[in-house]
């Protein structure tokens, strides 16, 4: 029918404008290449940052001590007690406690964000007492990960640059978030000190490499997606510091703000971008991480809706609400295998009110997951070959480990199999096997807490 040839053409549409041939990756990865060289020339020499970490030595494994973490991501936050036992002993014992952020506090206040935190950071301490003491006359020392753009001023200072994954605090922005912390922890009463600030991914590199010494990159594919790296000093011109002993610096590179006219952007990113809360920002985040994958779906199926009828004569009304639709609900349709789509058929119920689907429509829904899916982690793996470029690791038979993490990495697993697979296509055969992926689960907070560690008073 005439309805039919309709869905047909905006499937057929959608596909053809998130086309993402190996070529136009290669493409993608030079592009990243040529900003990471432009934003290590100057400050505000290219839309990605590549911010300077003040991280100069990573973990080397004789870290030692009782450290804590603050990880504060976008969807979570979590507050962990790590303890060190040196070379021998390694990662002794770990707690953590995990608290979800409040939306209202996403868009409120600094004070009120900040106070949040250092109450369940001051929970979690009078929680703890009962089976660790403080030793006298040391104060406890907290590692700080605060996975959103911060230009730092050494290791335990830095100002947010501005927000990202849908926060919007605007007395915030310009300030020394470790001053705010501090601030809040003081009104709360939790006695800590800030030893060390660090975005996720510098977190995740210091945990890989903690296990692994051949971790040189890492890769958060969460709420929102970055990645970090090793880079040479002498690589680095806007670096007028002294050189560190290391000859290294790790960097953090903010890649969700990468563009490049490369990217398939279709009508419907375009909209969202226009939409949000940072538009003409984080257009590489958009594509690729867990917070838009699923509005994007959303979109495409209420085009559907509207000019195909799709779901019948009505517009499902909740269909109409921007972000109802998550991306852990789109993976679990993704991976449903049983013959009628039973999955897709409860999860169209359960979140968007829609019954009564044929199977045949249930197959076009699961279409139009794979091609945002397969776009998103076929634009991750070309960044990654932008990095693994810009490190010289794409000719390299030396063997290098990325260090993975977050919450779309870990469990949207079509999403993860189709990253990793395109990485080591567009490596080829020779390189391709020297290049390893490994998930660190936690790897930010466990690393935030080893750069506590390196960075204590009371060494
Ligand atoms: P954050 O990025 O906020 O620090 P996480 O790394 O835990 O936190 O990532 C959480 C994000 O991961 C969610 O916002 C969601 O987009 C994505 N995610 C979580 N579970 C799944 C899942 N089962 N399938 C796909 N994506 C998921
Ligand atoms: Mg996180």
């Amino acid at each position: 029918s005439g309805r039919w040839a309709s869905v047909r053409a905006v499937v057929k549409e959608l596909e053809e404008k998130c086309g993402t041939p190996d070529a136009r990756l290669k493409q993608i990865a030079d592009a990243l290449n040529v900003e990471m060289h432009a934003g290590l020339a100057s400050e505000g020499g290219s839309k990605i940052k590549m911010l300077i970490s003040y991280v100069d030595n990573l973990p080397t494994g004789d870290e030692e001590g009782t450290f804590y973490a603050l990880d504060l991501g976008g969807t979570n936050f979590r507050v962990l007690r790590v303890e060190l036992g040196g070379k021998e002993r390694g990662v002794v014992h770990q707690e953590f406690a995990e608290a979800s952020i409040p939306p209202a506090l996403m868009s409120g206040s600094s004070d009120a964000l900040f106070d949040y935190i250092a109450e369940k950071l001051a929970a979690f301490v009078a929680d703890e007492e009962r089976i660790y003491e403080q030793p006298a006359g040391k104060e406890r020392e907290l590692g700080f990960t605060f996975s959103f753009p911060v230009m730092q001023n050494s290791i335990n200072s830095g100002t947010l640059i501005r927000w990202t994954k849908g926060f919007s605090i605007d007395d915030a922005v310009g300030q020394d978030v470790v001053v705010e912390i501090t601030k809040a922890m003081k009104r709360k009463g939790v006695d800590m000190r800030v030893a060390a600030l660090v975005n996720d991914t510098i977190g995740t590199l210091a945990g890989g490499r903690h296990s692994d010494p051949d971790v040189s990159v890492a890769v958060i594919l969460g709420t929102g997606s970055n990645a970090a790296y090793v880079e040479r000093a002498q690589a680095i011109p806007k670096w007028h510091g002294p050189l560190p002993k290391s000859g290294e610096m790790a960097i953090n590179m903010e890649w969700g703000n990468f563009r490049s006219s490369h990217l398939p952007l279709t009508e419907y990113d375009n909209a969202m971008d226009a939409d949000s809360l940072n538009p003409g920002e984080q257009i590489f985040e958009k594509l690729i991480s867990g917070m838009y994958l699923g509005e994007i779906l959303r979109r495409v199926l209420l085009r559907l809706a509207e000019e195909a009828c799709f779901f019948g004569d009505e517009i499902p009304a909740k269909l109409k609400s921007p972000f109802i639709l998550r991306t852990p609900e789109m993976s679990a349709m993704h991976h449903d295998t049983s013959p009628d789509l039973k999955v897709v058929d409860d999860k169209l119920k359960s979140v968007l009110e829609i019954s009564h689907t044929s199977v045949k429509k249930r197959r076009v829904v699961v279409e139009l997951i794979n091609i945002i899916s397969s776009r998103g982690a076929r634009l991750a793996a070309a960044g990654i070959l932008g990095v693994l470029k810009k490190l010289g690791k794409d000719v390299s038979k030396e063997k290098t480990i990325i260090a993975m993490d977050g919450g779309l990495y870990e469990h949207y697993m079509e999403y993860r199999k189709c990253l990793e697979s395109t990485v080591f296509d567009l490596l080829g055969d020779t390189t391709g096997t020297s290049v390893v992926f490994e998930h660190y689960n936690d790897g930010s907070g466990i690393g935030a807490a080893l750069i506590a560690a390196s960075h204590s008073l009371y060494l």
